[in-house]
């Protein structure tokens, strides 16, 4: 991969309503065939800067992130983790993560390098009840530690002044709506290309709207929540990447069919929308 070149993937989540669609699904055909089956929503970004060397984060980790790094991980190197929002849609799988990080055999557990992890405070102290042990390191000077995921936390705020680094790359956090009293985070980032990833959104405080749209001239790539399809496609209008991606599709979602529909709206409207799937790469310079 060229220096500074950034790989990423879209997955989209699997919704409860759609639980027969995804079984027919599943039983007719291969996850790696089928753009209809899918896992919780998530975002590897392969970072590659000019020393060669690539540094990975993922952006969410939920129910089905055990499934995801078995389908579709093919290096299994440990990746920085940073979480939207503390629905177990983003965060169920952080038991998991102890698996990514026992990957060299035989090795003892004290020397796991803790994975960084990036959260609000808030999506912090949610997890602090949900897994305890995840939080709570109490472990006494020389003590072996217990087998579990070893994260290094890390506090992020709703502020899109509040910028961080995570392997290298800059993110501005993205305060959005789920729901009508929730902040969930999306993230802009990249700085030869500009991307936004915004995922389990309802709606875009318009701070945040007018933020993407004005900071840095035009948007290489949105990647967008369908939440609401019109909702999505409108604020894909108001925002005028370059491109668009939606991600987070539920089962009433035929890909296929929906992209052709996509397809002809992207011809009127002069921006290039397609559904994401689950695997999908997309090549960027970041
Ligand atoms: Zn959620």
């Amino acid at each position: 991969m060229s220096s500074g070149t950034g790989r990423r993937r879209d997955e989209g989540k699997r919704s409860s309503s759609g639980t027969a669609d995804a079984m027919t699904l599943a039983r007719s055909s291969s996850p790696r065939l089928s753009p209809d089956v899918r896992c919780n929503t998530s975002l590897l970004i392969d970072y590659c800067q000019d020393d060669g060397v690539h540094r990975y984060i993922i952006i969410d980790v939920g129910k089905t992130f055990r499934e995801q790094v078995l389908r579709w991980f093919t290096h299994h190197k440990i990746p920085q983790i940073i979480l939207t929002h503390e629905h177990t849609d983003a965060i169920f799988g952080l038991d998991d993560v102890r698996i990514v990080q026992s990957f060299i055999p035989f090795s003892p557990p004290n020397d796991i390098d803790p994975t960084p992890i990036y959260a609000t405070k808030f999506t912090m102290d949610s997890i602090d009840i949900k897994f305890p042990y995840l939080m709570n390191k109490m472990w006494k000077e020389g003590q072996e530690v217990m087998p579990i995921a070893q994260l290094d936390w890390k506090v992020i705020e709703s502020d899109p002044d509040k910028t961080f680094m995570a392997s290298g790359l800059e993110f501005v956090p993205l305060p959005v709506l789920h729901g009508e009293d929730y902040v969930s985070l999306g993230f802009l980032f990249g700085q030869k290309s500009r991307v936004a990833y915004i995922s389990d959104a309802s709606r875009f405080p318009g701070s945040t709207e007018n933020f993407i749209s004005k900071s840095g001239g035009q948007l290489d790539l949105l990647i967008i929540d369908t939440n609401s399809l019109h909702k999505s496609l409108d604020a894909v209008k108001r925002i005028g990447p370059k491109q668009a991606l939606l991600i987070g599709m539920t089962h009433d979602y035929d890909h296929h069919k929906l992209n052709v529909l996509l397809a002809e709206w992207s011809m009127r409207e002069g921006i290039p929308v397609q559904l994401a799937y689950d695997g999908l790469r997309v090549f960027i310079d970041l």
